[in-house]
């Protein structure tokens, strides 16, 4: 039997294993998928649980069962690409035949001294139930402050205002507008939306320096019960750590087919991956399904594709609580209720056909 090895089961290793089960896997291949979690979490609602407006287990999904899939609860922590094995954090070692590494992204800190020790975190859900403890156990009008208005930081802090009325609550960001990668349209709809909401933006923000309590905003101290980091993400330590071809993000550079560009046997999937988008949840299943394609092509030994489709992404919603939202549909904006409701339609959905 050969062995395909999924390191990662996020939302690119959960889309592989839905497209290879029940009848696209051969009958001489075995699937073992390798996490640290026994389930499937559902990362891009991590800002609902910290702010304590759902609960833990409205975030995760169990992962398939199938005869022929294996899965090992486990920390990776090193891929040993000259002997085809992955190491385990209890010295387990496990060989794989193809290897699939999806293990996603972590923060990262622009080098800014203090905030990998003084900041709290929503990048992996243990880190999100700190976080939700640290927030929701500070005393009435508290300051919380947020570093980074992308996506995940605006979530995150419109949720805690819901979640948590009596908080100030302070956004911070480097550009002159948040949300720098949407249309002007909706960044000013989202500003004016936390202005009304009482939420403080604090633009052409540049973060110096973090201690315990304490944010320096060029230099001037910020007082804060809590600080939270949203500003940023690298692909995860055991990818930072392959000795292989990275674009300027630390994201492995690949093949047209998602294989290193020297094995054919090894693809890297998801926010690991220098792939032409932002990386999402949206892009790993895009590429999740391209490497089905291109996988099970090459286990019949049939020719594959001189080209690959380019993956298209659907666009971005993002909310304002439980009742607003924002977003990019086919490249038309959207705001108000409507994105939010369909938002949480898409999210009913996944949990739906993974559940
Ligand atoms: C708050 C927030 C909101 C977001 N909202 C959106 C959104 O609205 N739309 C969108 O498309 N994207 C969104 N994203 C981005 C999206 O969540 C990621 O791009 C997506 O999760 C990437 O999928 P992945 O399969 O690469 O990795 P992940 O889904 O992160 O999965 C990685 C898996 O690897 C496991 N793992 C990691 N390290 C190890 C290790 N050392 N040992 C064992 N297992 C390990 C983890 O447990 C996890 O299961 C959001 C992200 C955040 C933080």
């Amino acid at each position: 039997m050969k062995n395909l090895v999924i390191l990662g089961g996020g939302y690119g290793g959960m889309r592989v294993l839905q497209r290879l089960f029940p009848n696209q896997l051969p009958e001489d291949v075995h699937v073992t998928l390798v996490d640290k979690a026994p389930y499937h979490s559902l990362k891009t609602e991590f800002y609902a649980l910290a702010a304590g407006t759902i609960s833990d287990q409205h975030v995760r999904v169990s992962f398939p069962e199938h005869p022929r899939l294996s899965i090992r609860y486990g920390f990776i922590t090193n891929i040993d690409l000259e002997n085809n094995q992955v190491h385990l954090e209890d010295n387990e070692v496990l060989h794989y035949d193809d290897l699939i590494i999806g293990l996603g992204c972590e923060d990262k800190y622009h080098g800014v001294p203090g905030a990998p020790e003084h900041t709290y975190s929503i990048q992996t859900i243990d880190a999100s139930r700190a976080t939700y403890q640290a927030l929701n156990n500070l005393p009435a009008h508290a300051t919380v402050s947020i570093v980074g208005a992308g996506l995940s930081g605006v979530e995150l802090a419109s949720e805690l205002k819901e979640s948590r009325s009596d908080l100030n609550i302070m956004l911070f960001d480097r550009g002159k507008l948040i949300l720098s990668s949407f249309p002007e349209r909706l960044s000013n709809y989202v500003q004016d939306w936390f202005t009304s909401n009482g939420i403080e933006i604090v633009n052409n923000a540049n973060i110096t320096r973090v201690e315990q309590n304490t944010l320096y905003n060029h230099d001037e101290p910020i007082k804060s019960d809590a600080i939270v980091w949203t500003a940023g993400i690298q692909p995860n330590k055991v990818v930072r750590d392959l000795n292989v071809e990275k674009d300027t993000q630390g994201r492995v550079v690949l093949t047209k087919y998602h294989n290193l560009p020297n094995n054919e046997n090894v693809y890297v999937l998801g926010d690991c991956a220098s792939l032409p988008h932002a990386p999402s949840a949206q892009l790993a299943e895009g590429q999740a399904e391209q490497i089905v394609q291109v996988l099970t092509a090459r286990w019949k030994n049939e020719e594959l594709p001189t080209e690959l489709p380019t993956i298209k992404l659907k666009g971005v919603l993002g909310s304002l609580g439980k009742k607003h939202g924002f977003g990019l549909v086919n490249d038309r904006a959207i705001t108000g209720r409507v994105a939010r409701l369909l938002k949480s339609g898409i999210l009913w959905m996944y949990k739906y056909h993974n559940g």
